[in-house]
């Protein structure tokens, strides 16, 4: 069964193990983030994001191309990732598609730190450094919107409109940070990229939740401890925290228990598990 979770306007769906599988939706933003598992739903997708290609995030990308073409999708979609991975992700794709006979064509997006790209209608999407093994992206989905510049504020509707009829500039663009995803990662990254903390929504990476594995072992992994998100809690400004790729070495009642236990009350509400309740983890 795929996880489900509702943060503040977004609809979150898919599967995410530590090492293991992470695929997730964004049915709202039209997104599909990671490909470690190939689920038929998200075939569909025209718009893919990898944060970078180890096996957890990038090895079910052939497979996902197989189904979009079974399910007959005309256009290969766009696929976005580091580009520092753009010639081995080529020649993987080249492969598979000799092994496979089957068309394993993308639209390709290399995207560097720092660059923002146009997804299309008023989304955009931002790239940014994350600290891991290998290249690695976080990605930022924003919405640039018109806005009425700080000098027109107060001003009654009718005057406004009249203004703008006489052809007058009453808008400026401004950016509505609506989702980001950061996963694989040390927690520097929100240091480094502290306009994350600012998204609506925020998934983030929580690999470990308790001493098995220690701060330490989680750096030195170039991931995520909870302890490392408890002591930032005042930091996050989201509506809504997302937290996921938890070790399998957690049951996920396990995680559900350890993070409720551990966030402290004002972030805990706002703190939503990417995890089944009880039972197992899929697969
Ligand atoms: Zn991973
Ligand atoms: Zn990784």
């Amino acid at each position: 069964m795929l996880t489900e979770i509702r943060a503040g306007p977004y609809t979150v769906r898919g599967i995410s193990v530590g090492g293991v599988y992470t695929s997730l939706q964004v049915p709202e933003l039209g997104v599909v983030l990671d490909a470690g598992i190939p689920l038929r739903s998200f075939a569909g997708t025209d718009h893919l994001f990898l944060s970078h290609g180890h096996a957890d995030h990038a090895a079910a990308l052939g497979a996902l191309l197989g189904i979009r073409v079974l399910i007959g999708k005309p256009r290969p979609p766009k696929v976005y990732f580091p580009a520092e991975i753009e010639a081995p992700l080529a020649e993987a794709l080249a492969g598979l598609g000799r092994l496979h006979h089957t068309d394993m064509r993308i639209d390709a997006v290399p995207l560097r730190p720092g660059e923002t790209w146009p997804l299309g209608h008023d989304v955009w999407v931002r790239a940014f450094r994350t600290h891991h093994r290998v290249p690695s992206l976080a990605y930022q989905f924003l919405r640039r919107v018109p806005k009425l510049r700080p000098e027109y504020h107060g001003l009654p509707a009718q005057e406004v409109a009249r203004l703008r009829r006489a052809g007058e500039d009453l808008f400026e663009e401004s950016e509505r940070l609506e989702l980001a995803y950061v996963t694989d990662t040390l927690a520097h990254v929100l240091d480094t990229a502290p306009a994350l903390l600012e998204s609506r929504v925020l998934i983030l990476e929580c690999t470990f939740v308790d001493g098995r594995r220690t701060v330490l072992d989680a750096q030195e992994r170039s991931h995520v401890h909870l302890d490392e998100i408890v002591a930032r809690a005042e930091r996050f400004q989201c509506e809504a925290l997302v937290l996921m790729h938890f070790s399998q070495s957690h049951s996920p009642e396990e995680v559900q228990a350890r993070v409720r236990e551990r966030m402290p009350a004002a972030l805990g509400a706002r703190v939503i598990v990417f995890a089944p309740e009880r039972g197992r983890w899929f697969g």
